[in-house]
């Protein structure tokens, strides 16, 4: 089913800019809300501590105050917030101040215009291509917070745990039963794994909130799906992380995050499709046999 009847190569242009749209919006979300959270859960340990002598006042939240230069305070005229032409028309400059413009801003619009379109192109102009970009869309957003500030909110990831288990109601990808066991079951596994190594080491690199990833992850691909969503992950974040840790010479102590790995590889599953990542496993388990 196409909304746009008999020539639907005429949405990829629309869709395109949807996608640019959508990551102007998530670069707003990936930089006010972390500052956001971390001004609540001061706010609840002064209030924990019945003193208001250090109230601060709240930052922006992530759907009111307008858009500003980090440098000047400037505000953000609308011609100059174009997704992607407007960085290329100020030469990367904040037209008040010409104080540089972070690359994060072209460059998730450009993953996320990327994503967009690849959801229609693989699932078409219908509920299965828009699920596919709501899946990558929060993706999107909680691999950008994990890098920059190390957290994988609860206000994200659960979200899109309930989303994925919704969707599978009306089976958009996966019937509900390894919707559900995939959630559960990607919540349990990192905690489990998470819990031996702090008995082996004393310490885990995973938190809390990889757990719930997985989980949101385990409903939108399945319950099968997570053991090849920990495994190539796994080795994408060993590759990579690892070659950056020694690349700029991390500490142990100071580990890459691992959100994007994992948000790479279950949008790459989702993209792929559950038949057939079973059917690559099989003939990948017939070499060895
Ligand atoms: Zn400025």
């Amino acid at each position: 089913m196409s909304f746009l009847g008999e020539n639907p190569e005429l949405g990829y242009p629309l869709v395109a800019a949807a996608g640019l749209a959508m990551g102007s919006f998530l670069s707003v979300v990936v930089t006010r809300m972390p500052p956001r959270i971390r001004w609540k859960n001061r706010r609840k340990a002064y209030e924990a501590l019945d003193t208001t002598d250090y109230y601060d006042p709240p930052p922006s939240s992530v759907l009111t105050g307008k858009s500003r230069c980090p440098h000047c305070r400037a505000t953000i005229r609308w011609y100059d917030n174009i997704p992607l032409l407007s960085y290329l028309l100020l030469g990367g400059k904040c037209r008040n101040c010409g104080a540089p413009i972070s690359k994060l801003y072209p460059a998730l619009e450009l993953v996320t215009m990327i994503v967009t379109l690849l959801s229609v192109w693989r699932f078409g102009f219908g509920w299965q291509g828009f699920g596919a970009m709501l899946f990558g869309w929060f993706l999107i957003a909680l691999s950008t917070i994990d890098l920059r500030d190390g957290i994988l909110p609860d206000r994200l990831t659960l979200p899109l745990m309930w989303l994925g288990l919704v969707a599978s109601t009306d089976r958009l990808f996966i019937p509900s039963k390894p919707a559900l066991l995939g959630a559960m079951g990607g919540y349990l596994i990192f905690w489990f794994v998470s819990g031996l190594f702090k008995q082996i080491r004393g310490k885990s690199g995973l938190g809390r909130g990889d757990y719930k990833m997985l989980a949101a992850i385990g409903a939108w691909v399945g319950a099968d799906m997570l053991l090849p969503t920990i495994a190539i992950s796994s080795i994408l974040g060993i590759l990579i992380g690892g070659g950056y840790m020694v690349a700029t010479k991390r500490s142990a102590n100071n580990p890459v995050a691992f959100g994007p790995f994992l948000a790479f590889t279950g949008f790459a599953l989702l993209l792929i499709g559950h038949d057939e990542v079973v059917t690559w496993i099989q003939q990948l388990g017939g070499l060895f046999r």
